[in-house]
């Protein structure tokens, strides 16, 4: 629920250079509200400190103006930051808000349930400061539109529908009685709603047409082995050249891009060969490897996986295996990235538990082994939004940019206790920190009064 403030009525002059005291909005005439948030120390996302003694005014769901100590005029509402931090809203580059349980169990439930249950992630993932989430796998479309259109409370979310996957890729959950989709009678219910299964140049680009069809604002394809499916080792690279070229090519007529699954070299360097920029995990690859990734000028959206450490350390599954295998590159990949200069896109890849979500603000933490604060803050604010604006026209926030402090951008916000710029971990706590959680402008939280 929204936290109603008490609005101040201040008959004073208007802000910054006696403008109007409530706007109108120029297309539809619509009074816009206002809200004033004065004395914060306003941290933008991209630079080395935050900016002490600052007041950022917002209109509608966007910001107006940062000034100094300016009266705020008729009609705005006012809060008070008390000298404390304001960052922007934390935006998490992969997660999976339509996979509340694990892909290989989920097919056994009710959908409306694992939607009520991916109603309540998104909830939560609101409620932790996190405005944003790049969706990067799962039917998370409509979840996307409900929480737009003011249904419910939740982030905003850049989904990509469904996963494309090959036969026995990391997308194929079937089981070993399931049918394949085209070979015999039918997909079961999980692989009909989060993987399209294509093989060969034409079923790959079909299955991009087809998620791009279902409301996917950017396309997630599988290139690699991968944990949480059975049938698909580590080791193993997905897909041709062509048929990643192929995704590629059918992703960018709809001018956005394609991410792929890959931890391997193989996998990646193949991805990188059909011109794919945007590599997630990558855990086990090489530094030279990562020198190609950089010189194409391509995305790493990667994680720490310090919480799937944790609990893969007391599962004796093959799944459990296969992860560990994944976590034992992590150092080296992070290690490597920090050297070579790339910025790792924060992410978490929380999906199949409510403990998975919840543990999602210790990766602030975890990442301290490699990465300062202030660079862990830049990563889940500006550099990510970057991320996020390669969904070029299939972007669904095009009024201002996301993940920084600044006129024009969108008002997600954080009024924060303690200095997340020295210690990332004050976020962790988000419960007691994070004083005011602000998203397109609405307050979702409030503990200042
Ligand atoms: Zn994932």
């Amino acid at each position: 629920m929204n936290i109603r403030l008490q609005i101040l009525l201040v008959a004073v002059c208007g802000w910054l250079a006696g403008q109007p005291v409530e706007s109108i909005a120029a297309e539809t005439g619509e009074v816009l509200p206002r809200i004033l948030i004065r004395n914060v120390s306003v941290w933008d996302g991209t630079s080395d400190a935050a900016d002490p003694g600052r007041d950022v005014l917002i209109e509608g769901r966007l910001i107006k103006a940062i000034g100094n100590q300016q009266s705020p005029g008729d009609n705005v509402m006012v809060i008070d930051g008390g000298g404390r931090v304001l960052i922007p809203g934390i935006i998490d580059a992969h997660t999976h808000l339509a996979l509340p349980a694990a892909p290989t169990e989920i097919h056994r439930l009710d959908p409306g349930y694992v939607t009520a249950l991916s109603v309540k992630a998104a909830r939560g993932v609101l409620s932790r400061g996190w405005t944003t989430v790049r969706d990067i796998g799962g039917p998370s479309q409509g979840l996307a539109r409900a929480i737009d259109e003011g249904h419910l409370d939740g982030p905003r979310i850049y989904s990509s529908a469904m996963f494309i996957s090959q036969t026995s890729g990391h997308g194929d959950f079937r089981a070993l009685t399931d049918p394949h989709p085209s070979v015999g009678s039918g997909a079961n219910a999980f692989a009909q709603r989060y993987t399209l299964i294509a093989d060969g140049p034409a079923e790959v680009k079909r299955a991009v047409r087809e998620s791009l069809r279902q409301g996917a604002t950017a396309i997630k394809v599988m290139a690699g082995g991968g944990v949480s499916s059975e049938y698909d080792p580590i080791d193993t690279t997905q897909y041709s050249v062509a048929e990643l070229r192929a995704a590629v090519e059918a992703a960018a007529d709809w001018n956005t891009y394609v991410a792929v699954h890959a931890y391997t070299d193989a996998a990646v360097l193949r991805a990188l060969d059909a011109g794919v920029k945007v590599i997630e995990h990558g855990h086990l690859i090489s530094e030279s490897t990562l020198k190609r990734l950089k010189a194409d000028g391509a995305y790493l959206s990667s994680q720490s996986f310090g919480f799937i450490r944790t609990y893969l350390a007391n599962q004796p599954s093959s799944r459990a295996r296969k992860g560990m295998q994944v976590v034992e590159g992590v150092d080296n990949l992070m290690t490597n990235a920090r050297k070579l200069g790339i910025p790792v896109a924060f992410g978490t890849d929380a999906f199949g538990s409510f403990r998975a979500y919840e543990a999602a603000p210790r990766e602030f933490g975890y990442r301290l082994r490699w990465f300062n604060s202030l660079e862990i803050l830049k990563q889940a604010t500006s550099h990510n939004a970057k991320l996020l604006a390669l969904t070029g026209p299939r972007n669904p926030y095009q009024d201002g940019p996301l993940g920084v402090i600044e006129p024009g951008a969108y008002a997600d916000l954080l009024i924060v206790d303690g200095d997340p710029l020295g210690d990332i971990r004050v976020l962790e706590d988000h419960a007691n920190n994070i004083r005011m959680i602000m998203k397109d402008g609405q307050i979702y939280k409030n503990t200042l009064d």
